[in-house]
């Protein structure tokens, strides 16, 4: 299947060959052509399959078809979670459309309202928003529906997570009735669909990952440590096997801003991705990392979300996340569009309840690995049996995954169960290349 065979026209042909992409990934092949026939699309699929193409350039096309001349109301709108996220998609409507007439904004909050202000009054047509800033836009008048064709809720899963849902309902309500829906979200969980039935009509469904499925080529492992040990043995990974351009998770904004000052201290050029820093910050950070300047990017899982950051060689989780889908976006961040990853774990005593989590949803035991010199003074129980995989959608038993709680003794490795000491090898430059799970 190539580009030219989905029916996209020469312009935008000609920019997806300057991209340097060859071939379309499964989520094209399937959304351009479902994007196509104009009606409504519910898709699942994660940040790094190509979506965001996967909706871009078929919204393109049947915009140029269409070849309405100029106006002052915008045609299509994209809704993202996050800033970071709407700004790349973003960069990828100015990218695909470049030999095409279209105008195209972002807006989204923690910059001057102003200047989006003056950028909407010179006409868009394609405008890219996060719901708040979008929101107080509508609430100025400064936004015009009335001629809106199209309209994507990209992440939709995030969304809901970060409590958007009163603003897209408002969002919503000031579009025009008739329209083109398509949603985006790495599941189909109850709510999703929930959400999708208020407003999609007879959306045609694609799905390319099976649900939950960790990120294809993504080698992962878990290191045991001990907890106050963690960022020692972070900066001993990244020392020792000369990683030049590492994606860490922290679970908290001010572990992540610990642990870039930690880093930096010790001479690793680092910074913390976070809500609480400015827009300035997290783009100056994101931009330093994407050059090669910031050797560690220490990010929150908000923060990383969406984060288009090319073929990154491998990602590190200092702590594991309280929510299991969220590893399967974190790592998701490493072996994209056909590179192969690593995403390695720190995980200490208390986080088993999250690890046995992980491993249930991506249905994969994780690979225990010690690290010489922090193996821990607790060590982690062996895997367990995995379980019932979850059904796509099924409601997961959000109390206990969320709460994280400690289990009684779970520190003390029990008999029969932990690794033993015979199975203890030093990882130390073995640059972590051997067996593993393969997701
Ligand atoms: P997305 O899932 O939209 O965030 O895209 C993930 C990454 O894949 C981005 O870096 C894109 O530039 C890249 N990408 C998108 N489509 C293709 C393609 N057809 N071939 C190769 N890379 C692609």
């Amino acid at each position: 299947m190539t580009f030219a065979e989905l029916g996209l026209a020469e312009p935008l042909l000609r920019a997806i060959e300057a991209r340097g992409y060859t071939q379309p990934t499964p989520i094209q092949s399937a959304a351009i052509p479902a994007v196509l026939t104009g009606r409504d699309l519910m898709a699942a699929a994660q940040t790094g399959t190509g979506k965001t193409a996967g909706f871009t350039l078929p919204l393109l096309q049947r915009l140029h078809e269409s070849g309405a001349g100029r106006s002052q109301r915008i045609r299509v709108l994209v809704l993202t979670p996050t800033r970071e996220l709407a700004a790349q998609v973003g960069e990828s409507v100015a990218t695909y459309g470049a030999h095409l007439p279209f105008r195209s904004a972002v807006v989204f909050g923690g910059v001057k309202i102003n200047p989006q202000i003056s950028r909407l009054r010179r006409g868009v047509d394609i405008l890219v928003a996060t719901p708040g800033r979008l929101l107080d836009l509508a609430g100025q008048g400064e936004v015009n529906f009335s001629g809106l064709e199209v309209l994507v809720l990209d992440e939709a899963d995030r969304m809901l997570d970060m409590g958007f849902i009163h603003d897209i309902r408002r969002i919503i309500k000031m579009l025009p009735e008739k329209r083109q829906n398509l949603l985006f979200s790495a599941t189909f969980a109850p709510e999703i669909r929930e959400l999708a039935g208020t407003f999609l009509h007879k959306p045609q469904e694609i799905s390319v990952a099976p649900p939950n499925a960790t990120a294809e080529r993504v080698e992962q492992w878990v290191y045991p440590v001990d907890k106050k040990r963690k960022a020692a043995l972070l900066l001993d990974l990244v020392v020792q096997n000369n990683w030049q351009q590492v994606l860490v998770f922290s679970r908290t904004k001010r572990g992540a801003n610990q642990l870039a000052q930690y880093l930096e201290k010790a001479g690793v050029d680092a910074a913390a991705i976070h809500g609480n820093k400015s827009q300035g910050a997290r783009t100056r950070a994101l931009s330093g990392f994407k050059k090669g300047d910031l050797r560690v990017l220490v990010a929150t899982d908000i923060a990383a979300r969406g984060l288009d950051i090319a073929q990154l060689p491998q990602v590190v989780n200092v702590d594991l996340p309280n929510v299991p889908e969220d590893y399967v976006h974190r790592i998701g961040r490493t072996g994209r569009a056909g590179a192969s990853g690593r995403a390695f774990s720190l995980v200490s005593a208390d986080e088993i309840k999250q690890l046995e989590a992980i491993e249930r949803l991506t249905q994969a035991h994780l690979p225990r690995e010690y690290w010489d010199g922090f193996e821990p003074d607790h060590e982690l129980p062996a895997s367990k049996p995995l379980g019932r995989p979850r059904a796509a959608g099924e409601q997961p038993a959000r109390d206990s995954r969320r709460t994280g709680e400690r289990r009684g003794g779970q520190g003390k490795p029990r008999a029969g169960q932990r690794e033993g000491a015979g199975r203890r090898r030093s990882r130390r430059r073995r640059n972590a290349a051997g067996g593993n799970a393969r997701a």
